[in-house]
């Protein structure tokens, strides 16, 4: 019988955190900091803080450098939430099509836009409740806008920090929700944001999904993955 492979691609099921990447994590976060000074916020463009919400949603199942190619002229025809409620829906779908998953995301889009103008009078909320309220909007979503909008601290659990916090051993879960909840029990509150942040610019440059560079990571002596794969 096959053994089951884990988020590692390993067949191998952790039942625990590694100790030496929780106990090392303030190590593990002066690494970042230095190798990633400034990935402290998302890479999506915007003018305005439904704009990134839009972003953040087209950027499900897809690249921030993609969606940052869609966005300019999106953004230049949809400008607020009223815009977006007042979309057509064919139309809306088009303009998203290279993203993927468009007529979820235009169907979103144009509820989500509607919601902020029927419960919150347009206005974007500033909490993680309110936010979630929101059609299309789960947890990584709103915590991309209370990091990046109103500057709160914020576990954005996205595929890098999915990954990477498994691969290190910060966590054993797979549910988003689950690893947010194990990272926020880890990270000193005021590195939540610029921890998110940096941990996906490392998996876009050296903790890669496919054939992460561990012989020159540096992170490699804190790493379970590392450790029992090089
Ligand atoms: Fe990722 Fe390898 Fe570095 Fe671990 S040692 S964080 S798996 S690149």
């Amino acid at each position: 019988m096959k053994n089951k492979k884990n988020i590692t691609g390993k067949n191998h099921i952790h039942t625990a955190v590694f100790e030496p990447a929780v106990k090392n994590i303030s190590k593990i976060i002066s690494i970042l900091n230095q190798e990633y000074p400034d990935d402290t916020h998302t890479s999506l463009k915007r003018k305005n803080s439904f704009q990134l919400l839009v972003a953040t949603i087209l950027s499900a199942q897809s690249t921030d450098k993609l969606v940052n190619k869609v966005t300019p002229h999106l953004f230049e025809k949809y400008r607020s939430p009223e815009d977006f409620a007042r979309a057509d829906i064919i139309q809306l779908q088009e303009d998203i099509r290279s993203t993927g998953f468009f007529r979820n995301k235009a169907r979103n889009i144009i509820n989500c836009a509607k919601d902020i103008i029927n419960k919150f009078g347009g206005k974007m909320p500033d909490n993680i409740e309110d936010l979630t309220s929101l059609h299309g909007v789960g947890r990584k979503t709103a915590n991309v806008v209370l990091a990046n909008v109103f500057g709160k601290q914020a576990i954005i659990v996205d595929t890098h920090v999915k990954r990477i916090s498994n691969r290190l051993g910060l966590t054993v879960n797979s549910d988003p929700v689950k690893i947010e909840f194990d990272l926020m029990k880890i990270i000193p509150e005021n590195s939540w944001s610029s921890f998110s942040h940096r941990i996906i610019a490392f998996g876009r440059t050296i903790c890669l999904a496919k054939n992460p560079k561990c012989p020159i990571c540096s992170l490699l002596k804190y790493c379970r993955y590392g450790q029992e794969n090089t």
